[in-house]
Parts: C-alpha cells; sequence; structure tokens
C-alpha cells in the first residue's frame, strides 16, 4: 500500500515539475522594452505655496484658479497686516471689476509688474500676489530677503504691481464662462466650445495684450477679424478699458522699467528694435534676469506688434521684459513652487542692476 502510495506520488512531482518546466519553456520572451514611467499627476487641490523657508502662514494662498474674489479678500488681508502697503483701485474693467494697483515701498524711482493680460493665466497674479505677501512680510520684519535688504532698495524704489490686469478673462476661466453677463455672446466668441480654459482674451472677446498702439496693424492683420479667445486685436488700438488704464498709469509715472508677466514658455523677451546703447542696457538687463532664473533669453522680438513690451519698449524707451513663467497652459499650479524659486528675487536684482548701470 505505502509502496503504491509512493509511486503515484512520485509520478505526480515528476508530472508537475515537467508541466512547470514545459510551461517557462513555452513562455515568450520577456520583450525589454522602455521602462514605462507611469505620467506623475500631481493632485489638482494642491494647497500652495508650501515654501520651505516659510516663516510665516501665509495669507495669499490658492486651491485652484487664483480668482478676482480671493484676491480682492488677500489684499484686503495684505493691507490690514501690512503698513507698507497701499492699494488703490485704478480702474474698472469691461464688467466693471476693479482694477487694482498695490504699491510696495516709499522711492521716488518706479517699476511697474503687471499679471494676467490673458485670463488663462493667473498664475502671474498669483505670483505677483505672493512676491507681495514676501515683500511687504520681509520689510515689516527687518529680515533680509535672501541677500537682500528690502528696507533698502524700498526707500529707493517704489513697487508698482498690478496684479490682475484682466479681471473678467480670470473669472470667465474661473468659472468656465459663467462669469459672463453674457454666456452665449461668450460661447460664439469661444468658437461654440464651453471648454473655457485657455480663454485669453477680455469680456468683449478683445486680446488686451494686442491692443496697444505700437505696430497694432499687425496684430490686427495677423489675428481673427472677430472677437474670439484670444489674439483678437479690437477695431482700433486703446479701445478697451484695462489696456486704456495701464497705458495711463505709464503715462503718469515714467516708471524705470516694467515687467510684464504672462505664463507660458519659460522665456524672457526684452527685445524690440532697440539699438545702441540703449540696446546695451535693456540686453544686459534680461541677460541678468535670464542668468537668476534660468529661462532662455530670447533675442527676437517674438511677437507681432500691438503687445504692451512693444509700446513701453517704443513709447517710454524702458527695459520692459515679458516673463514667460511656466509651461502647463491648463494645470499651472502644480509648476508653482519652482516658478515662485526661480522668480522671487527678480525685482530686487532688477533694482539692484538699474542703480549700478552706467549710461
Ligand atoms: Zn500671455
Amino acid at each position: 500500500m505505502i509502496l503504491v502510495l509512493s509511486i503515484i506520488l512520485t509520478v505526480l512531482v515528476v508530472y508537475l515539475y515537467l508541466d512547470v518546466w514545459f510551461y517557462v519553456q513555452a513562455r515568450p520572451p520577456i520583450i525589454q522594452k522602455e521602462p514605462t514611467i507611469p505620467a506623475v499627476v500631481p493632485p489638482e487641490q494642491t494647497d500652495i505655496p508650501l515654501y520651505p523657508d516659510l516663516k510665516f502662514k501665509s495669507i495669499v494662498r490658492t486651491k485652484g484658479v487664483y480668482s478676482y474674489e480671493k484676491m480682492i479678500g488677500h489684499l484686503q488681508a495684505l493691507v490690514d497686516q501690512y503698513d507698507l502697503l497701499t492699494v488703490d483701485i485704478i480702474g474698472e474693467s469691461v464688467e466693471r471689476r476693479a482694477i487694482y494697483l498695490v504699491k510696495l515701498g516709499h522711492g521716488p524711482k518706479k517699476i511697474l509688474l503687471d499679471g494676467a493680460h490673458h485670463g488663462s493665466e493667473w498664475i502671474s497674479s498669483f505670483l505677483l500676489m505672493t512676491m507681495v505677501e514676501h515683500y511687504a512680510y520681509h520689510y515689516h520684519t527687518g529680515q533680509s530677503f535672501f541677500e537682500y535688504d528690502l528696507r533698502d532698495l524700498l526707500s529707493t524704489y517704489t513697487l508698482y504691481v498690478v496684479p490682475m490686469v484682466n479681471p473678467d478673462g480670470v473669472e470667465i476661466v474661473a468659472t468656465n464662462g459663467h462669469s459672463s453677463l453674457n454666456y452665449d455672446r461668450l460661447l460664439t466668441f469661444n468658437n461654440g466650445s464651453r471648454n473655457f480654459a485657455l480663454w485669453k482674451a477680455n469680456a468683449r472677446g478683445v486680446d488686451l495684450n494686442r491692443q496697444y498702439p505700437t505696430n497694432w496693424h499687425l496684430a490686427r492683420d495677423y489675428g481673427p477679424a472677430v472677437p474670439a479667445s484670444a489674439n483678437h486685436a479690437g477695431s482700433e488700438p486703446l479701445t478697451e478699458p484695462e489696456v486704456i488704464i495701464l497705458e495711463r498709469l505709464q503715462q503718469q509715472e515714467q516708471f524705470a522699467a516694467h515687467l510684464a508677466y504672462h505664463s507660458v514658455g519659460n522665456m524672457v523677451f526684452y527685445y524690440y528694435y532697440q539699438t545702441g546703447r540703449w540696446l546695451e542696457r535693456d540686453r544686459g538687463l534680461a541677460q541678468a534676469v535670464a542668468n537668476l532664473t534660468g529661462y532662455e533669453l530670447r533675442h527676437s522680438s517674438g511677437g507681432i506688434g500691438g503687445m504692451e513690451r512693444d509700446h513701453v519698449v517704443t513709447t517710454y524707451q524702458i527695459p520692459s521684459l515679458i516673463m514667460e513663467l511656466g509651461i502647463n497652459k491648463q494645470r499651472p499650479l502644480p509648476e508653482f513652487t519652482g516658478m515662485w524659486e526661480r522668480n522671487r528675487k527678480v525685482p530686487c536684482l532688477v533694482m539692484t542692476w538699474l542703480e549700478q548701470w552706467e549710461p
């Protein structure tokens, strides 16, 4: 009986072994493919900013689109907290939202920083508001901001910050079009699409960065002839209230330099047909900013006329840099921490550089 059982067991073991062996042999060879790295999709709801060097609980935060409503709440809280800041309303958008100007400093020389000419580029508003808060905090506490002394810099300069030039455009993105007073009209401007994530224009379908007088006719000929989500230059230059407000500010204040914040490209633009010493100065400053941020310095104009930079360079003859902050058009928030680290010192560098430049 034991012998019979042993034989059966042995046969079974041999059978199983052979079966496994044949299975292994019969398997197709493993194809050595490129390892597939799963795409990292950061959560949309990241509570940003998460600064490693943060020594205070920040007011300026967002978990999604940095909307006009959020910005107003933060402006109020910042004004309450910091004496350094003043906030003025310098005009109204097409849909009667306020356009805010934040002033930081007491210096006679002035630098203009503006963000969100384009609605979908609201991350530039968030960056500028974050900058306002950090500068105000370091000024207030007297702490150095990296190698910079903000109390010293802001006694020579005043930073003029217009964090959201196009609040209607930002709200169109934030509410997917439902902020608009006329949703159906907006839908036609958007080519029938109900996705407004990439909307750049103002509430009338005019691209505010194609509205400035310098070579405006090129923007008109290049862009769509009718209102659209982007690139429509309008019927004439300076028809839109948002642009008129910025132009008036430039005329009144005679800035020493201008930084225009946009969000797509990881680049710095500065060139618009300057020559001689004028070119040397503007290129020198842009190069210093590119070195600091790691952004690619673009020596071409990169535009087709009607842009704010084109107009500021030719009309006011001051350095005017376009800062293209990141890459992702639809979901820029996961890029924000790196964006902030690259950009936080830029205005300090600009102020210091201008003081040292010998004409
Ligand atoms: Zn832009």
